[in-house]
């Protein structure tokens, strides 16, 4: 586990993935360590499959602060079991911790993915999550205009996560109401798109995330990554928007907080 030492509290951490094999070695001992000093306050876990979505729940079970979603992500589309839906209606059953249906959308950045099948488990979910009153947690990759067209249909309430999109998409995405979520690529040199595109978004419709163990913000390129990096991307917003860095770990988990109805 590397040294982090900020005085930084408070941060919600809306996207990781605890359950990768990269936290095998350590991964109570930096989950506990992370949430008892109040460095992270909150973390959702973003599921991908039923395995991870188990996962989730237990770990939600396991600490107070840990919350988590259930969903199928678009890269398992070829192992996606038939009876998906119901798995989703079981593992929303097992837990009141379960927040979010996520991380669902579409991937086009791999030939090879039945983009007519992404496009139906895509909408399916977001039915589910409609259905329940749960907001989405929403993946997007080389997929927008697709992407766009099944929201304006569906309306789910949610975010759009790890947000690679253009100034424009961003606009069009928090016109559907959606916030946006960005990572640790927002720190990185050569961001900027997403630097441009984070003009668009209010303080109030932002989210950071870490997508951990991937993407670790500049200052810790090469290295994992875990919740509690976020603070480098809250300097980034706060140099880039004018907002004490301290504020903006406040003030995106107060949205975080709002739209997945956990309290602080
Ligand atoms: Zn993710």
């Amino acid at each position: 586990m590397i040294e982090i030492n900020t005085e930084f509290k408070n941060i919600f951490e809306s996207h990781c993935h605890y359950d990768d094999g990269q936290f095998d070695c350590d991964r109570d001992e930096l989950l506990s360590e992370m949430l008892s000093s109040g460095s992270v306050k909150r973390l959702l876990h973003a599921s991908t499959d039923e395995k991870s979505s188990l996962f989730g729940i237990e770990y939600a079970k396991k600490y107070p602060q840990f919350y988590t979603s259930v969903g199928f992500h678009p890269e398992c589309i070829d192992s996606l079991p038939e009876n998906y839906a119901e798995i989703l209606e079981s593992l929303l059953s097992q837990s009141a911790k379960v927040v979010a249906v996520g991380e669902i959308g579409l991937d086009y950045h791999y030939e090879g993915y039945d983009r007519e099948k992404q496009a139906e488990v895509f909408s399916r979910q977001i039915e589910f999550a409609n259905a329940h009153t749960l907001p989405v947690i929403i993946h997007s990759r080389d997929a927008t205009s697709d992407t766009l067209e099944i929201l304006r249909k569906l309306k789910p309430r949610g975010v759009v996560h790890c947000f690679s999109g253009s100034y424009e998409t961003a606009k069009e995405m928090l016109s559907l109401g959606l916030y946006i979520g960005f990572t640790g690529a927002l720190t990185f040199k050569n961001a900027k798109k997403a630097v441009h595109a984070l003009e668009a978004v209010p303080i109030d419709r932002l989210l950071l995330e870490t997508d951990c163990p991937y993407m670790a913000p500049d200052g810790y390129r090469g290295k994992r990554c875990d919740s509690r990096m976020i603070y480098r991307i809250a300097q980034k917003v706060s140099e880039l928007k004018g907002i004490p860095a301290q504020e903006v770990i406040d003030r995106t988990a107060e949205n975080a907080s709002r739209l997945f109805s956990i309290p602080l």
